[in-house]
């Protein structure tokens, strides 16, 4: 059932087609790994569509529509035409409207000039990696990490370097451990913060730790910020770029709408960097992507700079969800969970469920678990396997309040085996 995920990297050197000889594949892309994440949900999609009663925690995907206010300015976008190419990085409104909202958010000063807009963040991670990375250039990428990082800087020709975050640390890695993963061929680090797929949620004396190797080391530092809006329990963190000139300089921030304004289908990400950082990245996707859509750069500007009650809305339903997930778990026997700050996704530790039988099925990985629980409990998750994190499998509680409800029950009468 899960063969979709398996759908690793193909035979490059394999030749002959339907009785057709054909050149080999390029090697690079040939060994890219599909995307758990958008397999899994993908999946899930289908079997519920087959008619079957699956509970989704595959994607991270908020199940709340666009706001109205949004919508409307979208659909005055097309009323007036605004249906043409923009210029290649984004158009100046949306520029503004982004500059404003990380003002407002952490107090940075950013022109609209260090201001590039993409279709979706995963693309800014794309694009910012292709900006720093030569052949061969060693990328520090702390574990568990967002499925898509580690694939990312291997398609941008990159090698990852993973730097071990536990659990017992809340999934955090110091400024100890970077600075001993730094060579002399790190170009870059990434962070994400809050995190996905942990949660983890960093305070501003950690991040100014890790910001001082940076600069010690002078090496960038790619910080994905896509989940900052989303802070639970009064937690409080910063913009890495917020720590100071000489990191900023070396800063590329990441952002979106998909997660704050429930905009996943709209493509819209953002990144901040310095002007010439911006300009390289700009050229490359003049190239590459064109502009982004019209359309959703005007719904976008609405996002940002409109009333922002909705995204607390929003982080409030998510609180409340994230309360009630993490007590559920770790009241069962044999799987649970560290309390996130950030986020929408909550890591389970399955490690005591190794070695077990459950429902005929023998598991000896969190790839056989998250198989055996969409096949017998008929709940979506995505195995840590794919992560930097094989003990673990992820939920994104990005559903509502009632499925949850459904996938724990499910849960708690699928460990009883
Ligand atoms: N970064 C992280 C950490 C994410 O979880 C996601 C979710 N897909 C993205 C970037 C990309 O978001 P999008 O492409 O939808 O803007
Ligand atoms: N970021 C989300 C996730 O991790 C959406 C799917 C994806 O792009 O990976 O589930």
């Amino acid at each position: 059932m899960l063969a979709i995920l398996q759908g690793g990297a193909y035979n490059v050197r394999e030749a002959t087609i339907g009785g057709i000889t054909l050149k080999e594949l390029a090697q690079i892309a040939s060994a890219v790994q599909v995307s758990s994440t958008m397999a899994m949900d993908a999946l899930a999609k289908q079997m519920a569509a087959d008619g079957v009663d699956v509970v989704g925690f595959g994607a991270g995907e908020p199940d709340f529509n666009t706001p109205d206010h949004i919508k409307a300015a979208a659909v005055r976008a097309i009323a007036e035409n605004i249906t043409r190419y923009t210029p290649a990085s984004g158009t100046a409104a949306l520029k503004q409207a982004v500059c404003r909202r990380v003002k407002e958010d952490f107090g940075l000063d950013y022109q609209p000039s260090q201001v590039v807009a993409t279709s979706g963040a995963k693309h800014c991670v794309y694009i910012a990696l292709r900006a720093l990375v030569n052949p061969g250039d060693e990328v520090i990428l702390p574990a568990p990490f967002w499925v898509s990082y580690l694939e990312l800087i291997k398609m941008a020709g990159g090698t990852p370097v993973v730097v071990s975050a536990p659990e017992s640390a809340r999934f955090k890695i110091t400024a100890g451990q970077l600075a001993a993963a730094v060579t002399p061929r790190t170009k870059a680090l990434v962070l994400n913060n809050p995190c996905n797929p942990t949660g983890t949620v960093y305070t501003k004396e950690e991040l100014a730790a890790l910001a001082k190797v940076c600069v010690e080391k002078d090496i960038y530092v790619i910080s994905d910020e896509i989940y900052c809006g989303l802070l639970y329990g009064g937690v409080k963190t910063a913009s890495f770029a917020s720590l100071g000139e000489d990191i900023k300089e070396r800063a590329i921030l990441i952002n979106g709408v998909s997660k704050s304004y429930a905009m996943t289908g709209w493509r819209i990400g953002y990144l901040l960097s310095s002007e010439k950082i911006a300009k390289v990245m700009a050229n490359y996707l003049s190239h590459s992507t064109g502009s982004p859509g019209s359309v959703s750069q005007a719904a976008s500007v609405a996002a940002l700079i409109g009333p922002q009650d909705c995204v607390e809305a929003m982080r409030r339903a998510f609180e409340e969800r994230r309360n009630y997930i993490v007590s559920r778990v770790n009241t069962m026997d044999g799987v649970s969970c560290v309390k996130p700050d950030g986020a929408f996704y909550i890591m389970m530790n399955v490690e005591k469920q190794l070695g077990r039988t459950l429902h005929g099925e023998l598991i000896q990985s969190s790839d056989d678990f998250s198989a055996a629980l969409l096949k017998h409990g008929l709940v979506a998750t995505v195995p840590g396997s794919g992560m930097g994190a094989p003990s673990f499998v992820r939920w994104s509680y990005a559903t509502s309040m009632d499925n949850i409800k459904k996938g724990m029950d499910r849960l708690e009468a699928f460990l009883r085996g």
